[in-house]
Formats: structure tokens, C-alpha cells, sequence
């Protein structure tokens, strides 16, 4: 491996785009106008290549089959570097982070995702310092080793581990949050790592991934006054799979014979129903009340504290490796890549 070499992987973004002349929209633009605006990066002590997307894209027309590219790219060029940078946008940052965590096996290399608010062009921009930590991170090691050795987000001066972070602002240079885990690092005038909160676990062999996605998944949002026809509508889908119930506080659903009906008949016929709860902090515990309670023994699995990103990219991931629904349930429940909080779980 050539001595500390880090990969920028560019797929788009605010943090390329340009006001097109024509229209005055944004769109992405060439990684060299990136490089241009941050001249710094020649500074760093160590090598910094860098691969464009064949197609960069705004993040909200992101597919699947993105991941699948990244984590090939990753791969193929695993031995060569110490760490990836991978430029994205925002929009769907968080789900692409979730997303690698589940498809990248025995990491131990960081992989940092960051975008900007503003354009890297523009005099305010955020994607100088975003791009600059993001590098210093991937690049950082300790013992030989790679100091974050996960799937992360730096934006705004914070490290977060992927699979738990949400986009929060669409405004603010603090975009990202964590509500249910803390930073891995905080930036200042130091890089602060938070050491206890990183994923120093043994790894069990080389890099392996597992780029296949079942997307036969819905999400269905509980508002109150919800009509039972839209239940139904989601439930027979034809060919869907899973479904994630966006629930109320700590997992609580309408009590109704009607609706708890629609779930059970959507579990009898072998449709996961994952609880997720729509607060943007704290965990579902199914028992806690009686309106989560009665979800239970209609056979719907907790999502305990994970974020609807990961959520849907972990559901996504476990349809299309397991086929048998026991499995998918199993790893439901258990935190595959740390983005359910252990301490949290409640049988
Ligand atoms: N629409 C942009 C994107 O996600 C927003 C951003 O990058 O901040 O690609």
C-alpha cells in the first residue's frame, strides 16, 4: 500500500454545482473545479487521487445502484489507500452512509461522506473545512492502524458514525445530526476523537461486501385521521416485503380492531413490519404502552432507536441476503453495524 494515500470518490452534490447559465439552477459540476477551489489539499503530507462517477448526480435522483458502484470502487482499490472521502450530496447522504455500513463487511479503513450547503465555489462555503476534515480523518491512523475504521458523515465540524445520522437542516451548516449516538469526533482546533464511541471490534477476515439490495420495501407515516383504504393500498402492494411503520413516540399505534387487523394480516402473509418511531431521538419500546403493546402480538419487530435511513437500508439489505423471514427478523433485532443501541433493547 503506497504510505498514506487517501481516495476521493466524487458523485455529486452542492458541493460541485454551478448555477447553470441558462436556467440559474444548481447542478453538479467537474471534480476540478473541487480541486481548484481548495487548494490546501496539495498541502496535506500524504497522496490524495481522485475518482469521478461516470454519472455525477443531485443526491435526491441517487438509486441503489449507486452503492453497489461505491463499494465496488472501494474494494478494488482497497490495498492501495489508507482511507475514502466520498463527495456526495446531502439530500440523501444518510442513506448512502447506512447503506455502505451493511454492505462493506470487516472494514477497517474509514470511509467519510461529506457534501456541503453551499457550493465550493461560492466565498461562504462550508465544503472547504467539510472536504479538509474529511480528508484529515480518512488519513489518519494510529499504531498502523486507521483511527475511524467505519462508515461515517463529517459535516459541521462533527464526525457521526452513517447509519445513525439524519439530515436535520436544510439550511443550516450543521445539517447533520446524531440524536441517538454521539459524535465520533468533534473538530476544532484539534480533531477530538471520542474513542469509546468507535468501532474498534475485531474484525473477522478481509474486506467482503454484499452490494445486493431488496427494495420491495414501503414506509407508511401513522397521522392521526390515517384512512384504513391506505393501509390496505400499502399492505397489497404486490411483491412487497417489508414495511416500515413510522409510529408515534416511544412506538405507539392506533389501539383500533380495524387497523390492528390490516397489520396482522399484512405480518400472516409474511410482510416484515419494523416500528420506527417518528421522534428524532430516543427508542421504540414496544410494551411500554398499551397502544404498542397490542403491535406485539400482531407480530411487528422493533426498530428500536435506529434512524428511518437505516432503517430502510438495513431492511433492504437483510431482505435480499436472507430469504428465510426468520433471519431477517433475527438481524432486525440485533445491531449489525452499531446502529441500534444494545442498552435499548427490551424483549
Ligand atoms: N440537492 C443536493 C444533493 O443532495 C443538496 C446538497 O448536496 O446539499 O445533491
Amino acid at each position: 500500500m503506497a504510505d498514506k494515500s487517501v481516495l476521493i470518490i466524487y458523485t455529486g452534490g452542492t458541493i460541485g454545482m454551478v448555477n447553470d447559465p441558462e436556467t440559474g439552477a444548481l447542478c453538479p459540476f467537474n471534480f476540478e473545479e473541487i480541486a481548484k477551489a481548495v487548494p490546501e489539499i496539495k498541502e496535506f503530507s500524504f497522496h490524495i487521487d481522485s475518482y469521478t462517477l461516470p454519472e455525477i448526480i443531485d443526491s435526491s435522483d441517487l438509486q441503489p445502484a449507486v452503492w453497489a458502484e461505491l463499494c465496488k470502487i472501494i474494494r478494488d482499490n482497497y490495498d492501495k489507500y489508507c482511507g475514502f472521502v466520498i463527495l456526495h450530496g446531502t439530500d440523501t447522504m444518510a442513506y448512502s452512509a447506512s447503506a455502505l455500513s451493511f454492505m462493506l463487511n470487516n472494514l477497517d479503513k474509514a470511509v467519510v461522506f461529506t457534501g456541503s450547503q453551499l457550493p465550493i465555489g461560492t466565498i461562504r462555503t462550508d465544503g472547504r473545512e467539510n472536504l479538509i476534515a474529511a480528508l484529515e480523518i480518512a488519513a489518519a491512523t494510529m499504531d498502523g492502524k486507521a483511527v475511524v475504521p467505519e462508515v461515517c458523515i463529517l459535516f459541521g465540524a462533527k464526525l457521526f458514525r452513517g447509519n445513525r445520522t439524519t439530515k436535520a437542516d436544510a439550511e443550516s451548516f450543521n445539517a447533520f445530526q446524531s440524536f441517538n449516538y454521539p459524535p465520533l469526533a468533534e473538530i476544532g482546533i484539534h480533531i477530538d476523537y471520542n474513542y469509546s464511541a468507535i468501532d474498534y471490534s475485531p474484525r473477522t477476515g478481509q474486506l467482503q461486501t454484499y452490494t445486493g439490495m431488496d427494495t420491495n420495501i414501503a414506509i407508511l407515516k401513522l397521522f392521526p385521521g390515517i384512512r384504513i383504504e391506505l393501509i390496505d393500498a400499502i399492505t397489497h402492494i404486490p411483491g412487497l416485503k417489508g414495511l416500515i411503520l413510522e409510529t408515534y413516540g416511544a412506538g405507539n399505534a392506533p389501539t383500533n380492531e380495524q387497523f390492528l387487523t390490516k397489520i396482522k394480516e399484512a405480518t400472516d402473509k409474511g410482510i416484515v413490519v419494523y416500528n420506527v418511531t417518528q421522534c428524532e431521538g430516543g427508542a421504540v419500546e414496544m410494551g411500554r404502552y398499551e397502544t404498542s403493546r397490542k403491535m406485539i402480538n400482531c407480530g411487528v419487530i422493533s426498530g428500536y432507536d435506529i434512524t428511518t435511513e437505516a432503517a430502510v437500508c438495513k431492511l433492504m439489505h437483510l431482505l435480499d441476503k436472507y430469504k428465510d423471514i426468520n433471519d431477517v427478523k433475527k438481524y432486525l433485532n440485533l445491531p449489525i453495524k452499531g446502529e441500534i443501541t444494545p442498552k435499548r433493547i427490551c424483549s
